[in-house]
């Protein structure tokens, strides 16, 4: 597998590298990203083969053609630790909910979030080539919730990888920042900061253009290396489930080998969707991938007008945080796959100066081949988690959007399915409302009134949560993170 760069060459950098380069240093000539060379089919000789094979057995098989310069030994070690997921035998199971409609529940790791699904083996990874390579990295993130939880999970007490990670104190649930704050291991640093999670992120770009920060690092022999979504090695592990989940439907006997399906994701970043693209690119029969948004509904717009508008748009606050962005960093590497690194990085250079760009007819109809999408508002959102819970099914306020998507009339005889991105417990407050109309303002409160309303209990990782001793109490103002995060690294070296 080689990777070019999405806004071309610069002269400055190589042109073309592996894998395990893309994925040590993300960032490309022009601000772009890299993205990989046109990868060899998969044809339907090979589903065949798998339709047995185990998650972990399809994975490698996978990971295996594209070719990555990871050695077998490392990746086995990687994809083993799908072992800890709630069912080693499937961790990603794929659900009925009724004839013509199929959940694949990406949340069964140790987060309780898809993120999971990618940084688990992308931590190993990244510490085995950091490693290898008698290097240390640190991991700085900003997190408006469900990527801090998982990274930190995943590089906790790994070699050669420091993190910081940056929440806005009142911005998560409390699940999610109890996730971080509990986290207790010497190569992990948590701080909230006081502000949202721009302000969290415009922290972290401050500190990374500070020349003393850097300096410093530069004593310390730390490089700086990135865990967010833009990072292929992140990518790569989103394309396998896809196959996966592919397979489960003929399994369970509910489509034939190489009859399509439509996938429906929620989607923030684009991350998850480009995974499914590139698992349609390879040959996967999927027939469309429909994007669901909440308000921020830029991405709905840009597939359904090829415009792509930031102008007279402020960031919407809503019951799915996750998917409040209205930067999809991602989109930019379909533009590339699609149209090339010119017309690449002109539009991505229109979008910078002028906040907007607009696709030629023939170039949206190439997007409108593969994509579709709608927008779904909190209070619909909130209706589709009532309804599925009087049918018997608990969902989150992410995978609810999708729930609009699959209503679309050009969806409905189709076979369907949705890419669920977080358990019911890390949105408790939002599954009890609309489920029990209730006030609970804790998340704690939520949880019990949900699981009492499902004749469940709450899953232990998210109960014990509630008892764990604080190992981050640091909340600080902006101006005060950079001496947080030295006094770490050099009591830490
Ligand atoms: C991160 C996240 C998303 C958005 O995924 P992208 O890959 O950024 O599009 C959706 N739902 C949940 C619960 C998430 O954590």
């Amino acid at each position: 597998m080689i990777f070019t760069e999405t806004r071309g060459n610069d002269g400055t950098r190589e042109a073309r590298v592996s894998f395990s380069s893309a994925l040590l240093s993300p960032i490309a000539s022009y601000g772009g990203i890299y993205s990989p060379e046109p990868m060899p089919p998969i044809d339907t000789e090979f589903l065949g083969r798998h339709l047995q094979s185990s998650y972990k057995e399809l994975a490698l098989a996978l990971l295996e053609h594209l070719k990555i310069d990871i050695d077998t030994e490392t990746l086995h070690r990687a994809l083993d630790l799908y072992d800890r997921f709630d069912d080693a035998n499937d961790p990603v199971p794929v659900v009925k909910l009724d004839e013509k409609l199929f959940v694949s529940e990406l949340y069964h790791g140790p987060t309780r979030a898809f993120k999971d699904m990618a940084l688990q083996p992308f931590g190993l990874i990244l510490s085995e080539l950091a490693q290898q390579q008698d290097q240390q990295y640190l991991i700085l993130t900003a997190t408006s919730g469900d990527t801090g939880p998982a990274a930190l999970e995943t590089f906790r007490n790994r070699a050669n990888i420091r993190v910081a990670c940056l929440y806005p104190d009142g911005g998560t649930s409390d699940v999610q920042r109890l996730q971080m704050v509990t986290e207790d291991a010497d190569n992990l640093k948590v701080i909230g900061i006081h502000g949202n999670f721009d302000d969290a992120q415009a922290a972290l770009k401050s500190l990374l253009s500070s020349q003393t920060f850097n300096q410093r690092l530069g004593e310390l022999k730390l490089s700086l290396s990135a865990a967010n979504s833009v990072n292929f090695g992140r990518i790569i592990f989103q394309m396998l489930y896809q196959f996966h989940g592919y397979l489960a439907l003929v399994r369970q006997q509910q489509i034939e080998l190489g009859d399509p399906v439509v996938l429906h994701i929620p989607s923030g970043n684009f991350g998850n969707a480009l995974g499914a693209y590139y698992a349609r690119s390879l040959g996967l029969p999927i027939a469309k991938i429909v994007i669901a948004s909440n308000a921020n509904n830029v991405l709905t717009e840009w597939i359904q007008g090829g415009c792509y508008d930031l102008r007279k748009r402020d960031l919407i606050a809503t019951t799915s945080p996750a998917m409040d962005i209205l930067k999809s960093s991602n989109v930019e590497r379909v533009l590339f796959d699609l149209f090339g690194a010119t017309r690449t990085r002109d539009l991505m250079q229109q979008l910078d100066d002028r906040g907007s760009y607009q696709l030629a007819a023939e170039e949206q109809e190439r997007i409108r081949e593969i994509f579709a999408a709608d927008s779904c508002s909190d209070e619909l959102g909130k209706e589709y988690i009532r309804q599925a819970f009087s049918r018997g099914y608990l969902m989150d306020p992410h995978t609810a959007t999708c729930f609009k998507t699959c209503q679309s009339a050009d969806f409905k005889d189709q076979v369907n399915l949705i890419c669920s991105t977080a358990e019911w417990t890390k949105f408790a407050v939002v599954v009890d409302d609309a489920i029990n109309a209730s006030e609970a303002d804790s998340d704690q409160a939520a949880l019990a009134s949900v699981a009492a309303s499902a004749g469940i209990e709450i899953p232990q990782v998210i109960a014990q949560l509630f008892n764990k001793p604080i190992a981050h109490p640091v909340v600080v103002e902006k101006q005060a993170i950079e001496a947080e995060i030295l006094s770490f690294l050099e009591a830490e070296g």
